[in-house]
């Protein structure tokens, strides 16, 4: 694998509030091989030309460890936002289960997001650190459909998978929930997927979903998206740009009542939605080692 020069690894977040109380942001890998076709990653702003390789960056663990011990402030790290974590040569080179242990070691918290349902490997981290800090972890699931998942992230584990990833990680006692974002217009935006990711949450023990109702395209994100609609769905490409021409917020036209039955489905089942909600629940329901000895 390909390695690459990194002189920073962590960087502070302003707005924690805004996503899931991530302190930090970190990203252990540079590009990411789970192909789906709708991944903001691939826009020109990133100036990864070559997304669909896995690149390492260059001593990453060093540089974590190093960055780790001079924070003064134990925040929680969030890893995952522009690749996915968990790709194959995780399994092997154990690059994110190494940060894991430093962040263990150094008392920080983790905030996790992939669609590999390689994540489980490491409940054993996410149990130990959530004796100091916060842990959550975000299964990325589109689709409750199997066959279409294999279409939209086609080398990512299937949904299926993810559900059950989700279901080993909340049976061991790992805060856990879903992204469901993008919700693809004229794909996944229909009253029966949104129904169904709520009930198989709830089944397999999902606390959350947190979920956009549409898709955001630009330049060359953009075109890739085209270019596999021509593929796999004849003539939506036309309805595309017919519905949304330029626009990068491409929401779907029946986001106010998939809204509806999306929050009345979680009210009932008991799955939270609102980031505040998520975030306050996480960060109060581990009884930490530190807490728990102030009493
Ligand atoms: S898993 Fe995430 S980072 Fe990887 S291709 Fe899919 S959306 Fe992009």
């Amino acid at each position: 694998m390909k390695e690459i020069l990194a002189k920073t690894i962590l960087t502070k977040n302003k707005y924690p509030q805004y996503w899931f109380g991530n302190d930090y942001n970190m990203n252990l890998y540079r590009g990411c091989h789970h192909g789906c076709i709708y991944c903001d990653s691939r826009s020109e702003c990133y100036q990864n030309d070559s997304f669909d390789t896995v690149m390492v960056k260059k001593d990453v663990l060093t540089l974590l460890q190093k960055e780790l011990s001079r924070k003064r402030k134990k925040g929680v790290v969030g890893i995952g936002a522009m690749s996915d974590t968990y790709n194959s040569f995780e399994k092997e080179l154990e690059i994110t289960r190494g940060a894991l242990k430093l962040i263990r070691d150094y008392h920080f918290g983790v905030s996790l997001e992939t669609k590999s349902d390689l994540v489980v490997r490491d409940i054993d981290l996410f149990l130990d650190i959530q004796k100091y800090n916060d842990v959550i972890i975000k299964l990325s699931i589109t689709t409750v459909d199997d066959q279409l998942s294999k279409v939209i992230e086609p080398y990512a584990p299937v949904s299926s998978q993810r559900f059950r990833a989700i279901k080993q990680l909340s049976d061991a006692g790992v805060f856990t929930g879903i992204l469901m974002h993008p919700v693809l217009p004229f794909i996944t935006d229909n009253e029966e997927n949104i129904k169904e990711m709520v009930r198989l949450a709830y089944q397999n023990g999902a606390k959350f979903i947190h979920t956009y109702f549409g898709v955001t395209l630009r330049d060359r994100q953009r075109d890739y998206y085209y270019q596999n609609l021509e593929n796999d769905f004849p003539n939506l490409k036309d309805k595309y740009i017919k519905h949304y021409g330029q626009r990068y917020q491409c929401l779907s036209k029946n986001r106010k009542h998939l809204e509806y039955v999306f929050k009345k489905e979680c009210q009932k089942y008991g799955i939270l939605y609102k980031m505040e909600d998520i975030i306050h629940a996480y960060q109060t329901s581990q009884n930490k080692i530190e807490q728990l000895s102030l009493f």
